[in-house]
């Protein structure tokens, strides 16, 4: 039995372990939109560095916290490339929300409660409407607990920096591999060990441990779970 509200798939896990990347090919698969949540604590992470409420040392919680009705984040689709982008106040921010500079100081962003308050429920939103594909730290644990499918995806962390190091070059962004290993450590730690929503498995998640997969393998690996789990709604 298949239900007229809409279908949540959840990916959630660890930082640069192409969540993105299987997240958005699903996505394509199913004709659901996808949503990037990271996109929205780093578009917030943007405007605190862009008007001087943050540096690599401290952030200053509460203006920011005071701020929050200033900050206006949407999803637009650009038909160009065929994806998602991130507007934050009217501005394309989706190749200024990437650099080092951002992700230094997201996970202690996103550790303010009002902070998570205001994504959390924007991401509801968008949920109510459409089918989506959502990826994230908390998405199938406390934004939508009841989604359809639950993706708990991990791999070694050496692998993903290199990963990471791989894309950020494509872009021609410089950054060494050892910063990359070191910022992808301790976002693991902060998303982890924090107190509000902290990373960590829903129950019901279904472990991908993509180290030695290629994005091929992993489809085939949603297509397996996604059939078992559609043939059992149907019996
Ligand atoms: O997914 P991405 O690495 O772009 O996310 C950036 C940061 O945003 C993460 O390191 C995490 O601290 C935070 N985040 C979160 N909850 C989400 C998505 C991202 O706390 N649902």
């Amino acid at each position: 039995m298949k239900s007229s509200t809409p279908v949540i798939i959840a990916v959630d896990g660890y930082s640069s372990c192409g969540k993105s990347t299987f997240a958005k090919r699903i996505a394509n698969k199913l004709n659901y939109v996808y949503i990037d949540t990271g996109a929205m604590y780093r578009a917030v992470a943007l405007y605190a560095l862009q008007h001087g409420l943050a540096d690599t040392r401290q952030i200053q919680n509460e203006t920011l916290v005071k701020a929050l009705d200033d900050i206006t984040i949407r999803f637009r689709f650009n038909p160009t490339t065929g994806t998602q982008e991130t507007w934050l106040n009217g501005t394309n921010v989706e190749e200024a929300i990437r650099g080092l500079e951002v992700s230094a100081i997201v996970s202690k962003i996103s550790q303010i409660s009002e902070v998570r308050r205001k994504m959390v429920g924007l991401q509801r939103s968008i949920g109510e409407k459409d089918n989506v594909v959502m990826d994230g730290r908390d998405i199938g644990t406390v934004v939508f607990p009841q989604a359809r499918l639950k993706i708990f995806m991990t791999a070694d962390v050496a692998i993903r920096a290199q990963r990471r190091y791989k894309e950020l070059k494509t872009k021609g962004i410089e950054a060494s591999f050892d910063d990359i290993c070191n910022n992808i450590r301790m976002r693991d730690h902060e998303d982890e060990t924090r107190s509000e929503s902290p990373l960590q498995k829903a129950s019901d998640a279904h472990v991908l441990d993509n180290s030695h997969m290629s994005v091929e393998q992993q489809m085939e690996w949603f297509e397996n779970t996604w059939n078992n789990i559609e043939n059992s709604n149907d019996n």
